[in-house]
């Protein structure tokens, strides 16, 4: 199924994802996407929601971008 929408950006360069493509990829507040621009495309996806230092997808938490399991959080505090 491929969903097309026209969105107008806002002021502060915002644009808003339906309501049938957040559910249809299951993305929900707080998500962290993907943005990737080259000349005239830009492309969003859902960021990969694994921990980045061991593949781990329980317990994550989104630091400074990336994906970092509970486990993980606790090593690097040590
Ligand atoms: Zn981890």
């Amino acid at each position: 199924m491929i969903f097309t929408n026209f969105r107008e950006i806002d002021g502060a360069g915002r644009i808003v994802i339906s309501k049938d493509i957040r559910n249809h990829l299951n993305i929900k507040a707080g998500d962290v996407l993907h943005i990737e621009a080259d000349n005239d495309c830009i492309t969003i996806k859902k960021a990969e929601q694994k921990c980045t230092f061991c593949n781990s997808s329980e317990n994550l938490k989104c630091l400074m971008g990336k994906y970092v399991c509970s486990k993980c959080i606790d090593e690097l505090n040590k």
